[in-house]
């Protein structure tokens, strides 16, 4: 990649761009106060591969794959190619009475690479939403009127995990459990119970990842236990809590989960938005644990990064709870672009290149080559820990390394982190003082070496 020159009106029109935004534009998760004197502003003008570039010319690595939805880099040409085509042809038509190809197509192919289990009726259906939260509700609301349908009134309420996210609409934040996005919300919120984390960062001194998340279970099934008949289902991102701080756990709580989710009669939401598509090494994250759910939440990855849409895979048994002469029996959500063919498209030509450039077995070498240069972070002086699931790796930090002290909040570590990163072209968003890199599949080793030495500075600069 060769930098242009940039003619001089080039950097007149970064800063329009930037003061003309801030006359009318509110942008999500940040506090506008800190634009633009805490925080630059970037105006992007266009995305290539693994870098954003900026109207003035300056080119940014994108280490959180925008928001963990980008796979195979900015303006990738098939999937673009995909959407235009689609464009000229339909670009969209209701989804209720009618039909077609690229939605039926689109379902076709998630159901029959979707995970299995020994045992279990495959998961038979797809519902369409319009973006991740979109995606929690459906499943929510789902398992409700499930029991609903069948007579099963008094269950009511939702299972979540301590430290969860599952988006910002009010019900899927009634399932979440960070407290800078719930809070202020919580009156309007319907209860949830949070069972423990099984998060491997809390095992005790000498437990292993596996006994802490087996420890973290048997909370859960003591949670079970004291609300039978109450509880519809049990929503979890499996092996990595993303937004709660990129914190993992072992496969073998997904796997006991399962089991208990079975033993009480409640279904497991599979909230695979972040992890889903191979970020985690296989193509959904259940699979490490050798699980089904029986509602699986797709978003963010699945096309490719390009448009917004969400998908739930549900049970023949699900949906069979729905069939009936009254319609108030029939699940009657929609949002007015479910089954967009544009982002039906563009999710298609990414499955295409899942299959043609044999992405997992390219991400399990480049993972590889992410562990080997985290491991040097694990001894220095301010990370207390390196945790790697495939594709995301974290450095927690801290203000004396091992001894996980965290940083007063009001140090602000994790912003004087991301500005000193993007200062140096490296776009590391971090989640408190949690730093990450969850880089698009198409990073390659000069980008990697980049974004490891970035790391580094943007520490030593944040706690100096
Ligand atoms: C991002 C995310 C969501 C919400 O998706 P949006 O498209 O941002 O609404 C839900 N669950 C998980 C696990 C996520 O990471």
């Amino acid at each position: 990649m060769q930098e242009k020159d940039h003619e001089p009106q080039m950097l007149t029109e970064a800063g329009d761009w930037r003061s003309r935004d801030l006359a009318v534009l509110w942008h999500p998760c940040t506090q506008m106060r800190e634009h633009p004197d805490t925080l630059p502003l970037v105006p992007i003008e266009r995305g290539e591969g693994a870098w954003l570039v900026g109207y003035d010319g300056r080119r940014y690595l994108d280490a959180v794959s925008s928001w963990w939805t980008n796979l195979f880099g900015h303006s990738e040409p098939r999937i673009a190619a995909a959407i235009s085509r689609q464009a000229q042809t339909l670009e969209q038509v209701m989804l209720a009475g009618f039909s077609h190809a690229p939605a039926v197509r689109l379902a076709e192919r998630l159901l029959a690479m979707a995970p299995r289990q020994p045992g279990r009726k495959p998961l038979a259906k797809v519902f369409y939403a319009d973006n991740g939260s979109a995606g929690v509700e459906v499943a929510l609301k789902m398992a409700f009127h499930y029991f609903h349908n069948r007579g099963e009134h008094r269950r009511t309420k939702f299972v979540a995990l301590e430290n969860g996210y599952h988006g910002e609409t009010i019900g899927a934040l009634a399932v979440g459990d960070i407290p800078l996005y719930r809070r202020v919300y919580a009156p309007l919120l319907s209860e949830a119970l949070f069972a423990p984390s099984p998060d491997a960062y809390l095992a005790l001194p000498g437990e292993s990842a596996a006994d802490c998340a087996l420890r973290a279970a048997d909370g859960l099934a003591n949670l079970l236990d004291r609300h039978p008949g109450e509880i519809c289902a049990l929503i979890i991102e499996p092996r990595v809590q993303c937004a709660g701080g990129m914190r993992m756990h072992d496969p073998a709580y997904l796997a006991r989960a399962r089991q208990l989710c079975d033993a009480h009669g409640i279904f497991l939401i599979a909230d695979e938005i972040a992890v889903g598509f191979g970020r985690t090494g296989p193509m959904f994250a259940s699979q490490d644990s050798g699980v089904m759910p029986d509602l699986m939440c797709l978003s963010k990855g699945l096309t490719g990064g390009f448009l917004p849409l969400a998908a739930v895979l549900a049970t023949q048994e699900i949906y069979d709870a729905f069939l009936d002469d009254s319609r108030e029996r029939a699940f009657l959500h929609s949002h007015s672009y479910t089954g967009n063919p544009l982002a039906c498209a563009a999710a298609l030509a990414t499955l295409d290149i899942f299959e043609t450039d044999g992405v997992l077995a390219r991400n399990r070498e480049t993972a590889a080559k992410m562990a080997v240069l985290a491991a040097p972070f694990a001894s220095h002086p301010h990370v207390a820990d390196v945790r790697q699931a495939g594709m995301i790796v974290a450095f927690e930090l801290s203000r004396d390394g091992r001894g996980r002290t965290p940083f007063p909040t009001a140090q602000k570590i994790g912003l004087k982190a991301y500005r000193a990163a993007l200062a140096r072209g490296v776009v590391l968003r971090p989640l408190g003082d949690v730093l990450y890199w969850m880089p698009p599949y198409c990073i390659d080793d000069a980008q990697l070496q980049l974004l490891a030495e970035t790391t580094r500075s943007a520490i030593d600069e944040a706690v100096a």
